[in-house]
């Protein structure tokens, strides 16, 4: 049957009603544990099978089949760009915790996880650079095992995936939207445990923040919400 090509991607990704999985072993960062957290319908390398699927061929090309031979490899894309957005709501009683630093303040984020919403806008730019789904679908907060996590595990998965499909971070730049509390002491230390989680150099990932003007959730200390833009470059 005719394919239609319509997305871009770098991974094997492939849906069937029972996929069988086969992520392969990360020779680039054995030290990062490995957690088994990704759905099965998001999982890679699925077997063929008689019934219609979606993948994406190690290249630039998305393509709807119903034949499981008529997936065609391609050359990978050289660069992948991807961009993060999150926020989350700023409550008393919980820590304020911005790229893996907590942060003296009388709020924090109200979330499942840590609340990290730098961590958590750099994982979904990275997942989206490589065409995956977003973090709440492969970390989802109905899941128990969530509950309280640190979002340094969210980046190492990422950064797994990242390398698994044959992609480095070539440079990251993040804005943090906050009214406050004053990032600036803090920027550094920021920037350096993020670049560490990462494993890059702080001289690729750059780190802004900007108030709201005193307007809205963010300007009024409500909320924190993070942008990231990263680009990855094919090893
Ligand atoms: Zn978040």
């Amino acid at each position: 049957m005719a394919a239609s090509s319509f997305a871009a991607s770098s991974i094997p990704f492939t849906t069937t009603p029972t996929p069988r999985i086969s992520f392969a072993s990360s020779s680039f960062y054995p030290s990062f544990p490995r957690i088994n957290a990704i759905p099965r319908k998001f999982l890679f390398r699925a077997t063929t099978s008689s019934a219609p699927t979606v993948s994406a061929t190690s290249t630039t090309s998305v393509q709807v089949n119903d034949s499981p031979a008529s997936a065609t490899p391609a050359k990978p894309l050289p660069f992948r760009v991807g961009h993060g957005f999150d926020l989350h709501r700023l409550e008393p009683g919980y820590p304020l915790i911005i790229g893996g630093i907590n942060i003296p303040h009388e709020k924090g984020c109200e979330a499942h996880s840590d609340g990290d919403v730098l961590l958590h806008c750099v994982v979904d730019a990275i997942l989206g650079a490589l065409g995956l789904p977003d973090i709440g679908q492969i970390f989802p907060d109905s899941d128990p095992k969530w509950k309280g996590c640190a979002s340094s595990v969210f980046i190492k998965e990422s950064v797994r995936l990242m390398h698994e499909a044959g992609y480095d971070i070539g440079n990251l730049d993040a804005t943090l939207i906050l009214q406050r509390p004053k990032l600036s002491p803090h920027k550094e230390a920021i920037k350096a445990n993020l670049s560490a989680l990462l494993g890059v150099d702080t001289s690729v990932v750059n780190i802004k923040a900007k108030t709201h003007e005193k307007v809205d959730s963010l300007g009024e200390n409500r909320s924190i919400a993070a942008h990231t833009v990263v680009l990855l470059m094919k090893k």
